[in-house]
C-alpha cells in the first residue's frame, strides 16, 4: 500500500525493439599506471616472444614497454603508419615469422594498433594494445589497409585483440588539438550507433554514457592536458564510443570521412572533427529518439551547433577548407557520396549532401547563416 507521503513515478513503457547482439571476447584492463603489468598480461595471454609496435613518433613508449616485458620481449618494430600500408604489414610480417614471434604488443593510436591488427589478420598472433588515442580502433574486428593508393576494409574474429590495457598516463602526451579530434571521432561513432540498423539496448546504454564521459573531458583537457580525471574520464569514454563502433554498423558520417580521407588524403581525426556537426544536422531530423539521447548526453537543444563548439572551442579547425581540401573537390566527393549504397537514417539527397559538404568546407555553424 502507498502511503501519501511516498511519490509513485509511472513512466510509460519504452518499446524495446527486437535485436542480435554477440558481445566480443577480450578482456579489458583500465586505469593509471596499468602498463606496469604488461608482463603479467602477457604471460597470461601466453606470450613469451613478444614484437612492440608503434609509429616511429611513439618509438619511446615501445623502449619503455620492452624494459617493462623484460625477457618476454624479442623484437621492438616503430613502422607503423596511418591507414596500415600492406607494405609495411609484409615486412612486418616477414620480421615476426623469422624471430618465432608468439604475440604482439601494440602502443599508439589507430596506427599502431592498425598494424598489430593487420599482422595477426595474416599470422592469427594474439594481441595486446594499449590505445593512447581515443579513435576506438583497439575494440574492433574490422582493419583499414592500404595499397596501391585504395583503401580496403576487412572484418575478420582474427582481427579483434584479445587484450586491451587502457593506461591512462599513456594519454596524456597526447596534444590539446589530438585530444579533442581524437574525442570527436569517438563521439561519432557513438552517435552514428544510437542510430544505427542494428543498435540495441546495451550499446545505447554505453553511446549515451560515451558522449557524456567525453564532452565533459575534452574542454577540460583544452585547458590542461595533464588533467588526471579529466584523461581517465575521456579514456572511459573512448573504451564506450569503441565498444559501439565494434558492435553496430556506421553510416553517412563515417561514408564520408572514408571518401575524403581515402581519395583526398585528408587527416582522419581532424575530418571526423569537421564534418561531425554538418552531419549530425543532416541526419538528426530522421533519427529523433537518437538525437534526444545524443542532446540529454551533452546537455543541450541544439546538437550540431554544441558539436561544433565542443571542436572549435577546443582550438581544432572546424573546416575542410582548413585542413587543406580545394573547393572544387567538392562536386567529385559528392558523387563519391552515392557510390556503393548502404544505410542511413535518411535518404541521401544530392542537393543536400552537396549543401552539407559546402558548410563544413566554409566552416560554417549549424543553424547559422553566416560563412
Ligand atoms: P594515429 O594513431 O595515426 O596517431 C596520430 C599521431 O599521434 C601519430 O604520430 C601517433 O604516434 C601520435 N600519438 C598517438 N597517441 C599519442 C600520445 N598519447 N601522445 C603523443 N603522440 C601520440 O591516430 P588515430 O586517430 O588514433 O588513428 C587513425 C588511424 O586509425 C586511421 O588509419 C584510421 O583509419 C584508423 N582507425 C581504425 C579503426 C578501426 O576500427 N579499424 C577505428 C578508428 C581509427
Amino acid at each position: 500500500m502507498t502511503t501519501q507521503s511516498e511519490a509513485v513515478i509511472v513512466e510509460s513503457p519504452v518499446a524495446v525493439p527486437n535485436f542480435v547482439y554477440r558481445t566480443a571476447p577480450q578482456r579489458i584492463v583500465f586505469g593509471a599506471g596499468t602498463r606496469q603489468r604488461i608482463a603479467e598480461e602477457a604471460r597470461l595471454a601466453g606470450i613469451d616472444r613478444a614484437m612492440v609496435i608503434s609509429t616511429p613518433e611513439q618509438a619511446g613508449s615501445v623502449n619503455e614497454l620492452a624494459e617493462l616485458l623484460g625477457e618476454r620481449c624479442h623484437l621492438r618494430f616503430s613502422g607503423a603508419r596511418m591507414h596500415t600500408p600492406v607494405s609495411i604489414t609484409e615486412e612486418a610480417v616477414a620480421l615476426a615469422a623469422r624471430h618465432g614471434i608468439d604475440g604482439l604488443v601494440a602502443v599508439g593510436g589507430g596506427s599502431a594498433i592498425g598494424l598489430s591488427k593487420a599482422i595477426a589478420l595474416r599470422t592469427d598472433l594474439v594481441q595486446i594494445v594499449l590505445p593512447t588515442t581515443y579513435a576506438g580502433s583497439e575494440m574492433t574486428d574490422i582493419v583499414g589497409q592500404t595499397a596501391d593508393g585504395v583503401k580496403q576494409t576487412i572484418r575478420d574474429a582474427k582481427i579483434l585483440p584479445e587484450v586491451v590495457v587502457y593506461d591512462v598516463e599513456l594519454t596524456t602526451t597526447l596534444p590539446a588539438v589530438a585530444s579533442v579530434t581524437s574525442g570527436a571521432n569517438a563521439i561519432a561513432h557513438a552517435i552514428e550507433g544510437l542510430y544505427a540498423e542494428n543498435t540495441n539496448p546495451l550499446i545505447g546504454l554505453m553511446a549515451e554514457e560515451g558522449i557524456r564521459a567525453l564532452a565533459a573531458a575534452l574542454p577540460v583537457l583544452a585547458r590542461a592536458l595533464d588533467d588526471r580525471p579529466a584523461r581517465a574520464e575521456a579514456l572511459y569514454g573512448a573504451w564506450l564510443c569503441g565498444t559501439v563502433l565494434g558492435a553496430t554498423s556506421m553510416a553517412l558520417h563515417h561514408k564520408l570521412c572514408h571518401v575524403l580521407g581515402g581519395t583526398f588524403d585528408l587527416p582522419h581525426a581532424e575530418m571526423h572533427a569537421v564534418l561531425l556537426p554538418h552531419t549530425i544536422a543532416y541526419n538528426g531530423p530522421a533519427a529523433p529518439a537518437a538525437m534526444h539521447r545524443v542532446a540529454r548526453a551533452l546537455n543541450t537543444h541544439d546538437v550540431p551547433a554544441r558539436l561544433f563548439d565542443l571542436v572549435g572551442d577546443g582550438g581544432a579547425p572546424v573546416s575542410l577548407r582548413a585542413l587543406g581540401l580545394p573547393h572544387e573537390a567538392l562536386e567529385r566527393a559528392t558523387e563519391l557520396a552515392f557510390l556503393n549504397p548502404y544505410w542511413n537514417p535518411r535518404p541521401l539527397e544530392r542537393h543536400g549532401i552537396r549543401a552539407l559538404l559546402d558548410a563544413a568546407w566554409h566552416g560554417r555553424r549549424p543553424g547559422s547563416a553566416t560563412p
